[in-house]
């Protein structure tokens, strides 16, 4: 008896359950006047953790970090054009080059010589901010992905070690830069330390540079470098002024959100990139602002529920620039990291104090527990990437009948990892996928009810695991 009370409520509750999906279906159905339209089920539901993942992050440290702002501040001037003062005074940009190559290196030593150590040093001509000639060093670390096919992707995470004061080419007064942005190149360091730690099948680069105050010099030079020698970079996440600046009695600053700026329309697009881009809408659709997209998702399965990245879709602040641009412009991938509130009497600012207000970038603004957390959401972002399968090659959307379906194609995910795809849509006016479906290992097509018109599509590779490549929007093919 009991039995089959148990039994009968059991059905109801499906009979009211079932009720409550179909009321949502139909909603759906009237909103977009199509047949078959996916099930409450198909929504984007949040993805499971990887729980080698979450266990790296916690060795994340707030004390490393502000180990390593402090030590960059104890320099005193990094000003790129500081580069003449001997590396052995521990004054300028030049010992704090060797001291982010020594780290590095300290840190390759404890995983078996997992990294490889380089500086990327060129001569950068005179210029608005260079008098004279200058030599600029970028100093980087790679971990090579464990696979022999996947490890040609690379992922990068990038900061820039230079400062400045009020004057762009003064060498000897204080210039901590505690925030802008020995917060951004620790957290390059951090990731270095704790990521060196794992394996993962795709390459990571981790990247400091200089010349950023002069004119984005040295991450110009090095996405240029990265273009001639052909290497496949698939995302670049730049930090600049990541510190959580807390000024005494200032309410304004939100220390659970981090900023990440993308472009909408990319900077290296062609005429016919253009065209095409003007024609179907593209300019919420660039590489790098599914590079934001991802890092929105990895932040709502790693960052918890005290923090979470905001995606801002602009390029950067208003008329002001940073070394993600530099990458954008080579055609790459890359978004910037911002704190929410930047306290303009702590950047760029000679160290003093004037009818009671202290001016300059001095670690003591900076919130090292914050700058922890952002180097989380980096960290997560990376290992996420390095761990995915390659996206699906080629999508296409099919366009040479006139029909209200929509049929996409694409080539296998190149690298072997890819168990499966997911097909996501959003509606036009949504700023985030917002429906999924799967697509079974060894089938590469789908044919949607709705009106490719009406939505925008992109696809994704997953591994068994539960990893997910970068999306890929759609070409139509004609
Ligand atoms: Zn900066």
């Amino acid at each position: 008896m009991l039995l089959r009370i148990l039994l009968s409520s059991f059905a109801l509750l499906m009979i009211l359950s079932a009720g409550t999906v179909a009321q949502q279906s139909s909603a759906r159905v009237s909103r977009q006047r199509t047949g078959a339209v996916p099930t409450a089920k198909d929504r984007l539901a949040p993805t499971s953790q990887d729980a080698a993942i979450a266990a790296a992050l916690k060795e994340i440290s707030a004390a490393q970090i502000r180990h390593a702002v402090e030590w960059l501040a104890s320099f005193g001037n990094r000003n790129t054009l500081s580069v003449e003062q001997p590396a052995a005074s521990g004054h300028g940009v030049a010992a704090a080059r060797d001291w982010i190559k020594s780290e590095f290196e300290r840190y390759s030593k404890a995983c078996g010589g997992c990294l490889e150590v380089a500086l990327d040093t060129f001569i950068e001509p005179p210029a608005d901010r260079i008098p004279k000639p200058t030599q600029i060093s970028n100093v980087y670390a790679i971990q090579r992905g464990s696979d022999p096919e996947n490890s040609k992707r690379i992922y990068l995470v990038t900061g820039h070690y230079d400062s400045r004061n009020s004057d762009t080419l003064n060498t000897t007064d204080p210039a901590p830069g505690a925030n802008d942005d020995a917060s951004g190149t620790a957290v390059s360091l951090e990731c270095a330390r704790v990521l060196s730690q794992h394996k993962f099948p795709a390459t990571i680069i981790f990247l400091a540079v200089a010349g950023e105050e002069q004119g984005l010099n040295g991450s110009q030079h090095f996405a240029k470098m990265a273009k001639e020698k052909g290497w496949q970079i698939e995302a670049v996440l730049n930090n600049d002024i990541v510190g959580g600046n807390q000024t005494p009695g200032d309410k304004l600053q939100d220390l659970s959100t981090v900023r990440v700026f993308s472009e909408g329309v990319p900077a290296a697009a062609t005429d016919k990139e253009m065209s095409m881009l003007r024609a179907l809408g593209g300019e919420n659709d660039s590489p790098s602002r599914q590079l934001a997209r991802y890092v929105q998702e990895v932040g709502s399965k790693y960052s918890g529920r005290t923090f979470h990245p905001t995606l801002i879709f602009r390029r950067d602040r208003y008329l002001r620039g940073g070394d993600h641009t530099a990458f954008n412009q080579q055609g790459v991938a890359a978004v910037r990291f911002t704190e929410w509130r930047e306290d303009y009497n702590h950047q760029h600012q000679n160290v003093r104090t004037e009818n009671g207000i202290e001016y300059g970038d001095l670690p003591k603004f900076v919130n090292f527990e914050y700058v922890a957390k952002v180097a989380r959401l980096n960290a997560a972002t990376l290992a996420s990437l390095a761990s995915s399968p390659a996206p699906p090659a080629n999508v296409r959307l099919l366009t040479k009948q006139l029909e209200n379906s929509s049929a996409l194609v694409w080539e296998p995910s190149p690298g072997g990892l890819a168990q499966g795809y997911e097909v996501v849509w959003r509606d036009t006016t949504a700023p985030d996928w917002e429906v999924s479906k799967r697509v079974p290992k060894g089938e590469t097509r789908i044919t949607l009810p709705m009106s490719k018109d009406n939505k925008i599509f992109g696809v994704r590779a997953i591994d068994t695991k539960g990893h997910r490549s970068l999306i890929a929007v759609p070409q139509p093919e004609r």
